[in-house]
Order: structure tokens, then C-alpha cells, then sequence
């Protein structure tokens, strides 16, 4: 893709196989992620508002590879995807890293029922639709590498939701856009009470014109303290003020 040219001018499965060299995926890999696109196009329930594959590409696949670019992540075996939606970035994640074990954790019925779906459709075997709120699945206690997620909520709220989730030594990987240095100075402290740090802000461009992707990281450097989880819902309701 030339700089500046519009991506949508490039087709689909040119946008692929760049995908599948950039991140050194193999055909069946690159297979996969072709038969994802195709499970999204196909049912128009599909939880989410971008199933066109020309649009789909970039938003959902491009974007949950970026994390690739993270060492932490490419090592992590036990990942955990909160708030999956319609399975990403948590899914395509699960067919880059096939050694990985991937919980794609999802409150609503619904949408886990469409993630079983495509995870049949597409033989992805290293992924477990896991239906629960992030804060009351209890198998997942200290259980994970890495903690993923992308459009879940505010900052303070998908920090609390991951920490106790994480392992010590453990990382949070939130997808968020435009840089906002308030918010940011509020959630590192709340993210210190709850025994995590930030270590890195890291600007990504997983497509031609993507702006303002940046993944934020948060190392968790000790044990969560006692009360976290909170009760269901008390995070979003009362979030941590930092
Ligand atoms: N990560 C996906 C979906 C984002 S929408 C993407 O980026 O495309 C947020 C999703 O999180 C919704 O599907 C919603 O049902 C789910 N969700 C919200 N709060 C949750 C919680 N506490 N536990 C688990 N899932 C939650």
C-alpha cells in the first residue's frame, strides 16, 4: 500500500496476504483469518457494526494484529480477551498465535453464541468462549500472560477488570485511540493501587490512514490488593478516581 493511498483501493485479499507477510503468518494462518472474514460477511446478526470484508479487514483484523508488534504479547500462553464482542482482538489473535491459549470473555449470550460459531467455521482450536462478566469469572483469578482489551470502557474500568485477572509479571493490552493525557494521569494512579504500572504507550498504524491507534500496557508488578474484584457492575458505576 503506497502511503497516503486510500486503503479500500487495495483489494481484500491483497490486504491479506501484506497482513500475512508483515506478521510472517502462514497460508493456513492467512486461510483462517480469510474464513473469519467470511463467517462476519455472512450473518447479518454478527455482533458488531463492520462485517464488509473491505472494511472488516483493517478494522477488525489489522487492528487486533498490531499487538504483534509486542514481545510480551508473542510470548504470552495464556491469554485473556475481555469483552470480546464479535471475537476480536482476542480470535484473530488466537490464529496468529496458535501455541497460545486464548479465553475470549463475553457478558452476553448472544455474541457468544456467534463466537462459537466462527470458531467452528474457521477451526480455530486454541480459543474458549468463556461466558461471563470479566469481573466475576473466577477460573480466570491470576490465571493469565496477558490480559487484551479493545473498546471495553473507560481506561480506570478495564484496568480493574484486568488486574486481578493477571498473573504477577502479567500485561494489560488496552487498544485505545486518540492519546488523552488526563485520563491518562487519573488511570496510572488507579492502576497503582490495584498493583499495576504502566510501562509503555505505544502508537501504532496497523493499515494506511489508521490514526491515533495507540496500545497502552500495563505491567502487573504485584499482587492485586484484597477487595477486587469489586462486585459486578461497582467498577463502571464508581470507577476509581485514581
Ligand atoms: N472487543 C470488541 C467488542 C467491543 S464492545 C471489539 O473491539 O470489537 C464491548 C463488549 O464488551 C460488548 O460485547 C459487551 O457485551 C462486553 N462487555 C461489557 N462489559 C463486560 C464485562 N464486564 N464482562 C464481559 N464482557 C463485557
Amino acid at each position: 500500500v503506497k502511503a497516503g493511498s486510500p486503503a479500500s483501493s487495495v483489494s481484500v485479499s491483497a490486504r491479506l496476504k501484506h497482513l500475512g507477510e508483515r506478521y510472517s503468518l502462514r497460508d493456513r494462518q492467512c486461510e483462517q483469518l480469510a474464513a473469519l472474514l467470511r463467517g462476519l460477511a455472512a450473518d447479518e446478526r454478527a455482533p458488531t457494526a463492520v462485517r464488509d470484508p473491505s472494511r472488516a479487514v483493517d478494522v477488525h483484523l489489522a487492528d487486533s494484529l498490531a499487538a504483534l508488534e509486542l514481545d510480551v504479547l508473542r510470548a504470552a500462553k495464556k491469554i485473556a480477551d475481555l469483552g470480546t464482542g464479535a471475537g476480536f482482538p482476542g480470535l484473530v489473535l488466537a490464529v496468529a498465535l496458535p501455541e497460545s491459549e486464548v479465553g475470549l470473555v463475553e457478558a452476553q449470550v448472544r455474541k457468544c453464541a456467534f463466537i462459537e460459531g466462527l470458531c467452528v467455521s474457521t477451526q480455530i482450536v486454541n480459543a474458549r468462549v468463556v461466558r461471563a462478566r470479566a469481573e466475576e469469572w473466577v477460573e480466570g483469578m491470576v490465571a493469565n500472560d496477558a490480559v487484551l482489551a479493545r473498546a471495553l470502557g473507560p481506561q480506570a474500568v478495564v484496568v480493574e477488570y484486568a488486574a486481578p485477572l493477571l498473573r504477577v509479571g502479567g500485561t494489560l493490552v488496552d487498544w485505545r485511540g486518540r492519546r488523552n493525557h488526563a485520563e491518562e494521569r487519573a488511570v496510572e494512579r488507579a492502576a497503582a493501587r490495584l498493583g499495576l504500572e504502566r510501562v509503555e504507550i505505544r502508537h501504532v498504524e496497523p493499515y494506511a490512514g489508521a490514526r491515533d491507534h495507540h496500545l497502552h500496557l500495563y505491567l502487573k508488578v504485584r499482587e492485586t490488593p484484597e477487595g477486587f474484584p469489586r462486585r459486578a457492575g461497582m467498577a463502571q458505576k464508581r470507577p476509581l478516581a485514581g
